[in-house]
């Protein structure tokens, strides 16, 4: 099998005999599983990375990455795949990587919503926000409908001359549109400017612009705070009610050893962590502390921007989001959540000073400017494609044109897909290896009396999060402690206590900040030990098997010799 290159997207074959050639080339690191069927029978697969050697992949604190919800944001499964291509690459010659692979497990689904993704990558291409579920309607409504009317594979934008246009041409670049000042009477010409699209039903005269037919997203249905669809859009007829979402949702919860939890989207430059809904005052403040912090090494990485969805990335500053995946896996599994908004066109023009969402509805003409000369001199004039006529079957003489939104804006263009996805496996990595882990330090077996024996087992969290992961956890009561288990043989007795010890959860590193750290009485302490004794009857020599385990934090087995 030819390796996997990212410079293009995949359509759902290619995908697929990718990552079942990327297992064949590593079985021992990769495997790959279904966890359901899209809506129209899709497979979607999780990919499982991990050294089997050294311990099955539920035994060891993961990380989950899911990719394209969202039908378009394609970009996102390219980098899922370039994670799972450098982990399994990588092994025989990174030490770090092979380090993270034998001690951690990634969990990763490159493709949630294989449908809508289909669609996109078709020739025609349709663009659906994210299922394609007819669902609210089934009927066809009246109205503008999106379509590769001069099918050249992309849907651009329709301008159309009319004396009550709302656009005239700039000044600065004939090609670029912007709106008529509120007193501008003058004789045009003036422009509509529709979608790349056909009227159904058109009356001759009027243009309303058709709803969708599947207006399903994926990503507001999640059972966080989840609302019916007349109060949040997409939501769909109730939480987890389409199977991409369930099956994700059971693959998750399925697997109680995640610790972090990645969605890729598109676009903006930006790492979102939760909340959707709500503002930071109602996160404990430690879980805040370790988000800014582990999200702190994904800036420096990728030079992603890491906000609040709640307070930097509202689509209306009246309303909020809800349903979305990754407030629920912060929210109702307490792990560390993040949205990757992939790829900002705005960045690349060097337009520095900007809101992710509020800069759509208002920026400078520079701006536009900017963007334009940005596609023009390093992307062949493909990402705003100059206007050319078009003899439109129901309109007349139309011009094609304008911004090239799947190419330009939701995903970047091929050259530079890898470059875009590389930093974010550094990060997704470096994160796997902030979980909580769990070390053996020593096993002590101490000759009380004649056949009585005391069996100390002392074991550390070596990795940088604490056991419970978040303290979202401890109050939602979402995580068990360390558990530490003897198992007896037929000759040996419990003296007292039970076989089963609780150690609660162990601190990991982000407990310590500055030597300075509150206000400089720093003391460090070993919170991050715990430890297990039994005193047992038992014949010297016998050989007693002690498990620690935790849900998060992985497996540990050893033999306790009574000598
Ligand atoms: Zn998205």
């Amino acid at each position: 099998m030819a390796t996997p290159t990212f410079d293009h997207l995949y359509d759902y074959e290619e995908l697929t005999t990718t990552l079942h050639g990327l297992a064949a080339l590593r079985p021992d690191l990769m495997t790959v599983e279904s966890i359901g069927k899209s809506h129209e029978g899709r497979e979607i697969l999780l990919a499982t990375a991990t050294n089997s050697r050294t311990g099955p992949h539920h035994e060891k604190p993961a990380i989950w990455v899911g990719a394209n919800i969202h039908s378009v944001e394609h970009t996102g499964a390219v980098a899922a795949l370039h994670l799972l291509h450098t982990l399994i690459t990588s092994y025989d010659t990174d030490e770090r990587i092979a380090y993270a692979v034998d001690t951690r497990t990634f969990y990763v689904v490159p493709r949630i919503n294989p449908d809508g993704a289909e669609l996109s990558l078709a020739v025609p291409p349709t663009y659906l926000r994210s299922s394609t579920r007819k669902w609210p309607r089934t009927d066809d409504a009246p109205g503008l409908v999106e379509r590769d009317v001069d099918c050249d594979g992309r849907i651009l934008s329709m301008r159309i001359e009319d004396p009550n246009g709302a656009w005239k041409k700039s000044e600065h670049d004939q090609r670029l549109l912007v709106a008529r000042a509120a007193d501008d009477y003058h004789a045009g010409p003036y422009y509509r400017l529709l979608a790349e699209g056909d009227v159904r039903d058109y009356d001759g005269a009027t243009i309303p612009i058709a709803p969708e037919r599947r207006s399903l997203d994926l990503n507001r249905q999640f059972p966080a705070q989840w609302r019916v669809a007349g109060e949040q859009q997409g939501a769909g007829p109730a939480p987890l009610s389409e199977p991409e979402t369930r099956a994700v949702a059971d693959a998750v919860i399925a697997r109680p050893n995640i610790c972090a939890y990645f969605c890729h989207h598109t676009f903006s430059g930006a790492i979102l962590r939760p909340f959707d809904d709500r503002p930071d005052d109602d996160m404990p403040t430690l879980d805040l502390r370790r988000f800014n912090a582990l999200a702190a090494r994904g800036t420096e990485l990728t030079g992603y921007k890491h906000v609040s969805v709640f307070h930097d990335f509202r689509y209306d500053p009246k309303d909020v989001i809800t349903g979305g995946e990754d407030t629920w896996a912060y929210d109702h599994l307490g792990v560390y959540a993040w949205t990757t908004e992939f790829w900002s066109p705005i960045v690349k023009a060097g337009i520095t000073d900007f809101h992710f969402i509020k800069w759509f509805d208002d920026h400078p003409v520079s701006d536009d400017l900017a963007l334009l000369r940005y596609s023009d001199d390093e992307l062949g004039a493909t990402g705003f494609v100059d206007w050319y006529e078009f003899d439109h079957p129901q309109l007349g003489k139309v011009e094609l044109g304008g911004w090239n939104w799947f190419r330009f804006w939701t995903n970047p263009p091929d050259h530079l897909l890898e470059a875009e996805v590389a930093p974010h496996t550094e990060w997704e990595i470096f994160c796997a290896l902030a979980t909580p882990r769990l070390v053996m330090r020593e096993v002590i077996t101490e000759r009380v009396a004649e056949r009585v024996w005391r069996i100390r087992v002392v074991v550390e969290n070596d990795g940088w999060m604490p056991t419970n992961v978040t303290e979202r956890a401890i109050d939602r009561k979402l995580v068990r402690g360390v558990e530490a288990e003897l198992t007896l043989t037929p000759d040996a007795r419990l003296v007292r206590g039970n076989t089963s010890v609780e150690l609660g959860q162990l601190a990991g590193r982000s407990r310590v900040t500055t030597m300075l750290g509150d206000f400089g009485s720093t003391t460090d302490g070993t919170p991050d030990r715990g430890v297990a004794e039994w005193v047992v009857d038992a014949a010297a020599g016998t050989e007693l098997c002690v498990t620690v385990s935790h849900p998060r934090a992985g497996f540990l087995r050893t033999n306790a010799v009574l000598a």
